[in-house]
């Protein structure tokens, strides 16, 4: 595919997706409860993801996270919709229908970072927005992006002013909800050992067509040897507990704003 093209069909994967958004008042009508967790594992099947020294694979690491994170909030009673629950690839559109057709009310798509430079380790959440906060945040979208496709990946290059105009069209009901749930989970995962590098934006194509308050964590780096050896152990539980913490803070404000009734155990 040649430039033009390419920048077209990313146009028209954008268009579709914030389209698909901006359709329907996704908002929860006052009074309805927060009850339905969407978790979202990054990669699967032939999309590995990134990889340690050590042999950390992040298809793997970010799976055994997101169901002992599922296994968790079912325990608390909440509903929670895996996105994948086995070692298999998702494309796009199917993770986002599963989403949405599930009414969530909070989406999180799980994910592992890497980097060339070795030495760079932590979490990171984003939220998503058009520009990224800075190179790096650029960069870390565009390796996810990477695996939905060349025209998604080609989405990345925002600094085309042709693709900056559809801007407004990225659904921002949700950004403000969106951006708390991103510093809810970035300060829940501060309080383990895991360094904690800040709340980030970014364009992440997974983000984009989910009608409810959505973030993507970065829950360390593979490539870094220090996050590789916790994420295998201690570290990994920290973060199932980090992230069960954060969903579960962000459930009382999303009622407390609603003016849902507190549940009988709480009255
Ligand atoms: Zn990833």
């Amino acid at each position: 595919m040649g430039p033009l093209r390419r920048r077209v069909a990313a146009v028209t994967v954008l268009l579709f997706l914030a389209g698909s958004g901006a359709a329907q008042d996704a908002a929860a009508p006052p009074g309805e409860r927060f009850d339905t967790v969407v978790i979202d594992a990054g990669h699967g099947g032939e999309d590995a993801g990134a990889r340690g020294a050590a042999g950390m694979v992040e298809k793997e690491l970010v799976l055994a996270v997101a169901r002992d994170l599922a296994a968790r909030l079912r325990a608390t009673g909440l509903q929670v919709v895996l996105t994948r629950a086995a070692d298999v690839f998702v494309p796009l559109e199917e993770r986002t229908a599963l989403a949405n057709d599930s009414r969530g009310d909070l989406f999180l798509s799980i994910h592992a970072n890497a980097s060339s430079d070795h030495s760079v380790h932590g979490t990171e959440t984003y939220f998503l927005a058009l520009d990224a906060s800075d190179a790096s945040a650029a960069l870390v979208a565009s390796r996810e992006n990477r695996a939905f496709g060349e025209a998604a990946s080609g989405i990345a290059a925002i600094d085309d002013p042709f693709i900056a105009l559809i801007g407004d069209l990225i659904a921002t009901e949700h950004l403000q909800e969106s951006n708390d749930l991103a510093r809810l989970v970035q300060s829940e995962l501060g309080a383990t050992s895991l360094k904690s590098r800040g709340v980030k934006q970014g364009l992440f194509v997974v983000l984009t067509g989910v009608q409810m308050p959505a973030a993507l964590v970065e829950i360390g780096f593979v490539t870094s040897a220090q996050d590789e050896r916790s994420l295998s152990g201690a570290g990994r539980r920290e973060v199932v507990s980090a992230l069960e913490r954060a969903v579960l803070a962000f459930g009382r404000r999303y009622d407390a704003r609603r003016g849902a009734a507190p549940p009988a155990s709480e009255r």
